[in-house]
């Protein structure tokens, strides 16, 4: 690795240790809260253990063209870590022995990792059910080598996911970036001209949609109607389903709490939503992640956190399923994120 992004690398870890101190010591009004730990065991779910492993999340990489203002990835253009061709090596490997039904690519932008179009391509002859790619959707109008990503996503039929904040320009430029909102629109306008989104396709388009601001989701169906409703007059735009994600207090997102002074009041509003029914489904219970030196997380947010899988085998190089299956996932004060309301994940609502 490059010397600057050794640097970084080592900023990154201090970071995490400094964010996880932050959690669990419950500085500023948490300190009262109980833990995630003590919250789950009232349930009867602690230890919280996996099911069955169905969805392999591989991140390939903090590169991405936007410095959105809440990325839990903490992404950027001057992010230089990126997977190599030697690990997707391993998770092909990894991929052709498991039996995952879901393969989601993320980043990062993962388009930007120069080996992701010969990955897709590999990773397409093995074959898995549903193959995501997490797309930011600007990317595609970014630079002209990308120009072509909506119809190598159609060959390969991948399954395109994509955050859009808000259906309006102001809202959506605010948390992303200016002039986001509008090349979204032309990106999500090419793609439903190949097909992808329109009713009864399998060419799959869903939106994501998270807060703004220091506050929790709505109702996914209510937004979702609102959504389609709104992108259909303004913009003759259709997607298939909105999945609504809950800010989990880490990185960027974090450090804006703190800033604002709204992480106690954040912290208070999760356990006040906390719901058990949430936690049977929780994304941990049957994702793996692996970041992109080749490390396994419990999910990305762990990720983030540098949270390790507590199993023998914590790498893809000595990828392990049995000895996997049989690990305690490892949870923080973060994790309220996934149960507050309805739940949350990368596939939205848990209930
Ligand atoms: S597009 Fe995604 S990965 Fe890139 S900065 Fe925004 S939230 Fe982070
Ligand atoms: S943050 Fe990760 S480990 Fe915690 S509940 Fe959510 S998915 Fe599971």
């Amino acid at each position: 690795m490059a010397v600057q992004s050794l640097k970084k690398r080592k900023s990154d870890l201090a970071n995490a240790k400094r964010q996880l101190e932050i959690l669990s010591n419950g500085i500023f009004a948490s300190d009262e809260l109980p833990t995630f730990a003590e919250k789950i065991k009232k349930s009867n779910q602690f230890p919280l253990v996996p099911k069955k492993l169905e969805i392999l999340q591989l991140n390939l990489g903090y590169m991405c063209n936007q410095v959105c203002a809440h990325c839990h990835v903490d992404a950027g253009p001057d992010r230089k870590e990126i997977m190599t061709k030697e690990t997707m090596l391993l998770c092909l490997n990894v991929l052709r022995k498991s039996q995952v039904h879901t393969l989601d690519l993320t980043g990062g932008a993962p388009e930007m990792n120069p080996n992701f179009r010969w990955f897709v391509e590999e990773a397409s002859k093995i074959g898995v059910q549903d193959f995501i790619v997490r797309s930011n959707l600007t990317i595609i109008k970014a630079n002209k080598k990308y120009y072509d990503l909506p119809q190598f996503f159609k060959k390969y039929n991948i399954h395109i996911v994509s955050s859009m904040p808000h259906y309006t320009r102001g809202k959506t430029d605010k948390q992303r970036g200016n002039g986001v909102f509008d090349k979204s629109i032309k990106a999500l306008q090419e793609l439903n001209s190949l097909g992808y989104g329109m009713p009864n396709s399998t060419l799959k388009l869903d939106l994501v949609y998270n807060p703004s601001g220091a506050f929790l989701p709505g109702n996914q169906q209510a937004l979702e109607q609102d959504f389609k409703k709104a992108l259909k007059e303004d913009f003759s735009i259709d997607f298939h389903q909105l999945f609504t994600i809950t800010n989990l207090p880490i990185s960027r997102f974090l450090d804006y709490l703190i800033a604002t002074d709204n992480y106690g009041d954040y912290m208070y509003a999760l356990v006040e939503a906390y719901n058990p029914q949430a936690v049977q489904n929780v994304m941990c219970t049957n994702t793996i992640s692996v970041s992109w030196d080749g490390w396994l997380y419990d999910c990305d947010f762990n990720q983030m956190l540098n949270l390790k899988v507590a199993a023998k085998t914590k790498h893809i190089s000595a990828f392990n399923e049995e000895n996997l299956q049989d690990r305690k996932i490892v949870i923080s004060q973060h994790c309220y994120g996934c149960t507050a309301g309805a739940g949350s994940s990368c596939q939205g609502t848990l209930i």
